[in-house]
């Protein structure tokens, strides 16, 4: 029989080794451990055996797990995403084997939770203990996962156990999730009642069926989809629902247990070991109901699978830009189709793609006009910052000081968003204008001050800020240009001494579980002014907040990316969507800009957002770019520059199997971040009209050549980031 392995052997091969069936045999789809050489391999029997190899010299299959056989649709799903995405197929399987101790055998194991009242003075190690266990929030968690994330030793756990303070017990492996009762939620209201109603219908109808469900911020997307949720779960079937960001979920989870009256099962990288091999065996029984998580949780091994819900569909986090290169937005569309499971794709600022095929009739559109409730959407302005004349090293104007104020006297909020994180993104030398570089990567270093260093946002490498000058050596004439949300904060400091001020920048958070709090904090009204990047955009509720102040709204519309006005429409609207979401208090949102007649600040501030996409989709279609036209990107790296420019040119040569197709090769060229951690990149580009077959194309083509060990190679089909 043929067992796939989850390491690729060549490019050649299948992925897939000849191997005798074990005693007493085993079917397609099971999971194997397999002989590779010395080693132990994990397999899924794929089907028939190649039966090219001697019969006698094959090696039999280990021994069949104790797992449910991988599906046929699961199966497919994976072909078709490997062929997609010019993965080969055993690192697609590795994608859908995440799940701890595969090989174990079912056992108990012992598991802590929180026992009996907590003494008032503990040791900060017990308190640590304490505290990682109230975030676990009941979840089963071993001696070993409780003590690193508590950095404490197996002792100090031991200790509370003794001390009767927490509950050491066995307990049976991988207990199925607790029931969800789908019972009619919450009371929806307007046009909320005929988006939920058109979701369950389709529930009910079954099969496959992708719809866009379009609303603004705070017009109660969450409480329609759920009650698709709702649907799929009364006809016994499983619910996914991908979320960006894993700081959204604790929020998200609360939501659905007050819905639902259970938890759901939680797939993310903040998820313990012993927990995501539950989430994988319950989900393969079909024994978890309902399951929330990042993109990965796409390849879990569903049972029953009968929706997929995208939320914010738009967000660039659903794209993996490492490792396997794939979009989870056009994956779960894939997914849903290969299962006949219904497929929402959630959005206030949908993706173009999104947008046009739904223009185009192949998704169901579904818009939320208005806010859930009273509130509306803010007011948007732009401030012509020609007219502002600041002096140096400001970045509020007067026009934006002065709402802040009115707003702080109120009693309400501000926010300032700036998407840049650190002190300055820029240190330069006012003797010579030497800028300073990153040593591994072209990429200038980001001074950051909380850190006290300059930092490489490229590789992460950083390094002290130079007091002389690397370039000329003259002392004392490093300066910081321009402002990041660090440096922001020293001039609200300076005019706003009396506002308490909250930074939200990703990097300035140890952990997950500190962001969380901070952001609790912030909506119970624990500050006047926020500063914040990106992190901000996405769908944290900030009842008190009403006035938005965006410092550069110039900034994302300065790359040379296809995707920059589409980006910062989106980010825009998102950012200004954080005002006046809830209650009576109509928000207010400023944008600082230099071209406030630009086109893209136009469509912000107008709010004429099908006018924009018409626009945008016209422009893209007219230059054949996606999504009316086909790209793939091909990245060369290597530790000489040399050598990799001469193997892009002697692929550019021979491109014959792309000209077949009618397709166009761009390169080679640098890429726009031309070194990384030490590695030239150098780019390929390749566009090619809608139908074109693109993939197979590309495969014909660089199998003509053998890469050369020192260079990698990696293919992005629908790229989303150009650097
Ligand atoms: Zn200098
Ligand atoms: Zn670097």
């Amino acid at each position: 029989m043929g067992v796939l392995l989850t390491e690729p052997l060549g490019r050649a091969l299948s992925g897939c080794l000849d191997y005798l069936a074990p005693e007493g045999g085993c079917g397609t789809g099971d999971f194997v451990e397999v002989p590779l050489g010395p080693r132990r391999m994990l397999g899924v029997v794929w089907g028939a055996g190649e039966g090219s190899f001697d019969l006698a010299r094959l090696r039999p299959v280990t021994r069949v797990l104790d797992a449910r056989p991988m599906r046929a649709e699961l199966r497919s799903f994976l072909a078709r995403a490997a062929d997609y995405t010019l993965t080969p197929l055993p690192a697609m399987l590795r994608l859908a084997t995440r799940s701890p101790g595969l090989f174990d055998p079912p056992g108990a194991r012992k598991v802590y939770r929180l026992g009996g009242p907590v003494p008032n003075r503990l040791t900060d190690a017990r308190l640590r203990v304490i505290e990682a266990l109230r975030d676990f929030a009941g979840a089963a968690v071993t001696l070993g996962e409780l003590s690193e994330a508590a950095a404490c030793t197996a002792s100090v756990i031991k200790g509370l156990v003794k001390a009767g303070v927490i509950a050491e017990e066995a307990a049976p492996r991988d207990l199925p999730f607790p029931t969800l009762d789908p019972v009619p939620g919450a009371t929806l209201l307007g046009d909320q009642i005929a988006a939920a109603d058109a979701l369950v219908a389709n529930v009910e109808q079954g099969g496959f069926h992708a719809t866009l469900l379009k609303g603004v911020t705070g017009s109660g997307k969450t409480e329609v989809y759920l009650e698709a949720v709702a649907a799929t779960l009364r006809k016994g079937r499983q619910a996914l629902v991908l979320l960006p960001e894993i700081a959204l979920t604790a929020e998200f989870l609360k939501r659905v247990e007050a819905r639902f009256g259970a938890r759901p099962a939680e797939w993310h990288s903040g998820v313990t070991q012993t927990e995501r091999r539950r989430v994988w065996k319950m989900v393969s029984e079909g024994r978890a109901q309902m399951v929330v998580g990042a993109r990965s949780a796409l390849f879990l091994p569903f049972q029953h699978l009968g929706l997929v819900v995208v939320d914010e569909e738009h967000d660039t986090s659903y794209k993996q830009e490492e490792g396997v290169l794939y979009n989870a937005r056009d994956m779960a569309v894939l997914r849903g189709a290969i299962c006949g499971a219904q497929v929402v794709l959630a959005s206030a600022t949908p993706s173009l793609e999104s947008w046009v095929n739904a223009d185009q009739g192949k998704y169901q559109r579904l818009d939320l006009s208005s806010r859930f409730g009273t509130a509306e959407l803010p007011d948007m302005r732009a401030i012509d910052m020609r007219a502002e004349k600041l002096p140096a090293n400001r970045w509020i104007s007067d026009t934006l000081a002065q709402a802040v104020r009115a707003r702080q006297a109120a009693g309400e909020q501000s926010l300032l968003f700036l998407n840049r994180r650190g002190y300055a993104p820029m240190t330069i030398c006012r003797a010579c204008g030497h800028q300073v570089g990153c040593d591994d990567c072209d990429a200038r270093m980001v001074e950051h001050r909380f850190l006290a260093r300059l930092v490489c946002h490229q590789c992460g490498a950083t390094k002290p800020v130079p007091t002389a000058c690397p370039s000329c050596g003259v002392e004392g004439r490093m300066a910081p240009v321009g402002p990041g949300v660090e440096r922001l904060a020293e001039e609200v400091v300076e005019r706003f001494p009396d506002a308490r001020l909250a930074i939200l920048s990703s990097d300035l958070f140890g952990s997950a579980r500190a962001l969380k709090e901070q952001i609790e904090a912030i909506a119970a009204g624990g500050a006047d002014i926020i500063i914040g990047t990106q992190i901000v955009a996405k769908g944290h509720n900030f009842p008190l907040l009403t006035l938005v102040g965006v410092i550069d709204a110039d900034l994302g519309l300065q790359g040379s990316d296809l995707r920059a006005a589409e980006r910062t429409f989106q980010l825009m609207r998102q950012v200004a969507g954080r005002a006046g979401r809830s209650g009576d208090r109509r928000g207010l949102a400023l944008l600082q800009s230099h071209q406030p007649e630009h086109p893209v600040i136009r469509a912000i501030l107008s709010g004429e957002e099908e006018g924009f996409w018409r626009a945008e989709a016209a422009e893209r279609q007219a230059a054949g770019v996606p999504p009316y036209g086909r790209m793939a990107g091909i990245i060369l790296s290597g530790p000489e520059v040399q050598p990799v420019f001469d193997f892009a040119a002697e692929l550019a040569r021979r491109d014959g199997p792309l000209r077949r197709i009618g397709a166009q090769l761009f390169g080679p060229a640098p890429a726009p971040i031309a070194r990384v951690r030490g590695r030239h990149r150098v780019r390929l580009l390749i566009k090619a009209e809608k139908g074109a077959p693109l993939q197979a194309a590309i495969a014909e083509w660089l199998a003509q050549l053998k890469q050369p060990n020192a260079i990698r190679l990696a293919v992005d089909i629908d790229p989303q980031s150009f650097l």
